[in-house]
């Protein structure tokens, strides 16, 4: 989106070149307006300071933005760290259940009352079934982001000291690099892990060997999916970009669904021993 469309609107854009508040800082210019985060992030589970990123916006009179997909409002509440504008694919976590394409964006009245008006203009709506689906699905969001929580950290630790699991991303475990700041602005980890496979064993075969988890692109349903980002939402990335973003080949990212957990984790271990 940002790469080949903001262009044609006339707005130009850099990339923070780490996740450290300075990464920010560094990248502001005289025309820049808003700041726009994500974390934890896709597919890696990076986690950037929201506090101090909101804190930084403000002091250079800028907007500050935050994708709270992957955390939900469950787990993340960034209007209370300071964002201005939150913003969460309802396709995930808040519909849950795989089966509707819906977005939010959350903030002050007179920053949400211009995305309803460009919205308008746009043709962005919802129908009244999706309305009905969300709403319904949203009355179960704290009870499965809990179990999303709880799910996520066993299969983590227990993928960590896997010896075919090179390394896992997952910001519940005290080896993630801001476990600390995770800790500190989270509620809960939520649901989403990636991990690398050890040595040269194929995220393919990997994939084909799962009896219960399905591969799937989207994430946050009641069932646990899989991918593997070099094949789908990096496909298009050249491999040394990939790597460059520490997205490996063998790379795979995991929802981790409400079933029961030794489930699981034993579909993950079982795939890994054939
Ligand atoms: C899926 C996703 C999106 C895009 O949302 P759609 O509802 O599929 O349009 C944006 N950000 C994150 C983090 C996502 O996971």
């Amino acid at each position: 989106m940002v790469q080949e469309e903001f262009s044609k609107y006339g707005i130009s854009y850099s990339f923070a070149k780490g996740t450290e508040i300075s990464d920010f800082e560094n990248e502001i210019k005289a025309n820049t307006k808003v700041i726009y985060i994500e974390t934890p992030s896709n597919p890696l589970l990076n986690i950037i300071d929201v506090h101090g990123v909101a804190k930084l916006a403000k002091e250079k009179g800028l907007v500050s933005m935050i994708d709270n997909t992957f955390a939900s409002p469950i787990n993340q509440t960034p209007l209370d760290l300071g964002v201005d504008l939150v913003i969460h694919s309802a396709t995930k976590y808040l519909g849950g259940h795989s089966d509707i394409s819906a977005g939010a964006v959350a903030g002050r009245k007179e920053l949400v009352d211009k995305v309803m008006f460009k919205g308008r203009n746009l043709g962005g709506n919802l129908s009244d079934f999706m309305c009905f689906l969300l709403e319904r699905s949203m009355k179960t969001l704290a009870l499965r982001i809990e179990k999303h929580n709880e799910n996520a950290q066993f299969i983590a630790e227990n993928l960590s000291e896997n010896p075919m699991v090179k390394k896992v991303y997952y910001p519940g475990l005290t080896s993630h690099k801001n476990h600390r700041i995770a800790k500190a602005q989270m509620n809960g980890f939520g649901g989403m892990l990636s991990f690398d496979l050890a040595g040269d064993f194929d995220a393919k075969v990997y994939q084909k060997n799962l009896k219960m988890i399905r591969s799937s692109m989207s994430l946050a349903g009641i069932e646990s999916t899989i991918i593997q980002p070099s094949l789908t939402s990096h496909a298009l990335m050249s491999s040394e970009k990939r790597m460059k973003l520490g997205i490996s080949d063998n790379l795979l990212r995991l929802s981790v669904g409400l079933e029961n957990k030794e489930d699981i984790l034993a579909d993950l271990t079982q795939a890994l021993n054939i």
